[in-house]
């Protein structure tokens, strides 16, 4: 059986540089933030060309840390897409303030800035934009709405690693950006991890305060804190990995590449890559008319496939109380319904590859 992702192989393939890494975090007890964690946000800094980094347990975190960072709070709204991982939105209800979904694209799958600009009220603070499934979304159109309305405008990057739109990488797009170093993402920790990036020294600065139980120096508490640190463990596992993440994501791009050109059955929709960005291929999504079935037909031929996501943010239950219908968010519904992912991590073979694109190429819907 051919997995989805098979983390396995990576961690096997690196592992002695893990363990070595592993080895000194626990010989200097360095556990809970520290030197490791410390070296992991320089090294991830400079990575997304920004001024600084900080380290933070896990993404859901970093996306909350953001919005305090903002001074978003009870009464406020920000929008956020409708197409996106719910942690997007979580960030947004933990402060208070309310998430308004906007839909995304027929062609990116990535927020749409018509659909943002009819969500804007009197209310709206800020704009969190994905690039979700490693493509960045059109960041120029959605700084100039943010621009004119004056609003916050954050990255979400948990899916993006060392993505770039007009040659510039994400994180460094917009006011800040926040990553997930979950066990999956193209960059990940060993359990959780999460980095918010800025060219704004303040507000990373301010983010290390909210993190770190609201001091700056110990026993004395600026403000209502929260214990967001970063775990030492995952700085130097995190650190390890990005000296390989550029290689991994050739990797990705590689296998991306292929399965638009060889994919060429026409019951696929595949996603639209805009030539201004460089993507990199977190999740390589698809629309077919029965996705349930295409998994079955997948799976019978030895195949795991999956899907990201069945229900859009807006008709979740836990959202409910929002008010949205069905018909609110067409395209991120219309994706929701018939979207299915294919396999792809870096240590895929060209023999898989070519198992899947055949598999693809053969399946007949319905
Ligand atoms: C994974 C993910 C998150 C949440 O990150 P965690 O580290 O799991 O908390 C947020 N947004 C998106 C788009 C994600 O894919």
């Amino acid at each position: 059986m051919l997995k989805r992702i098979d983390l396995s192989r990576d961690v096997t393939a690196h592992w002695e540089e893990f363990q070595a890494a592993i080895d000194a975090v626990c010989r200097e007890t360095a556990f809970s933030g520290g030197r490791y964690a410390d070296r992991f946000e320089e090294e991830f800094a400079d990575y997304c060309q920004v001024a600084a980094a900080s380290g933070v347990n896990n993404g859901t975190s970093a996306l909350h840390l953001a919005m305090l960072a903002c001074g978003i709070g009870q009464g406020d709204e920000v929008i956020v897409p409708a197409n996106t991982y719910i942690a997007t939105a979580w960030g947004v209800s933990y402060t208070g303030a309310t998430p308004v979904f906007a839909d995304c694209t027929a062609d990116t799958w990535e927020i749409d800035p018509a659909s943002v600009e009819t969500r804007i009220t009197p209310r709206t603070r800020a704009i969190i934009g994905v690039h979700l499934y490693g493509q960045p979304f059109d960041v120029s159109e959605c700084r100039k709405i943010a621009g004119r309305h004056n609003l916050h405008l954050i990255e979400d990057c948990a899916q993006a690693h060392g993505a770039m739109f007009e040659g510039r990488r994400v994180g460094g797009l917009c006011e800040m950006g926040c990553f997930s170093f979950y066990p999956g993402k193209n960059l990940y920790a060993f359990g959780e991890g999460g980095a918010v990036t800025s060219d704004d020294k303040e507000a990373i600065d301010r983010i290390n305060i909210l993190k770190n139980q609201g001091c700056r120096t110990r026993y004395y508490h600026e403000v209502i804190g929260y214990n967001y640190r970063m775990e030492g463990i995952q700085g130097a596992v995190l650190s390890v990995g990005l000296k390989h993440l550029d290689e991994w994501t050739d990797r990705r791009r590689y296998i991306g590449k292929r399965y638009l050109s060889e994919i060429t059955n026409p019951v696929f929709c595949m996603q639209a890559h805009p030539e201004n960005t460089y993507p990199v291929f977190h999740l390589f999504e698809v629309q077919v008319p029965d996705p349930e079935g295409f998994l079955a037909y997948m799976d019978a031929n030895g195949v795991e496939c999956n899907r990201h996501y069945p229900v859009p943010c807006h008709l979740q239950q836990a959202y409910r109380s929002l008010g949205y219908r069905e018909g609110d968010c067409p395209n991120a519904e219309k994706l929701a319904s018939h979207c299915a992912t294919l396999p792809l991590f870096p240590e895929m073979t060209d023999e898989e590859i070519g198992l899947v694109i055949g598999l693809c190429n053969e399946y007949k819907a319905g």
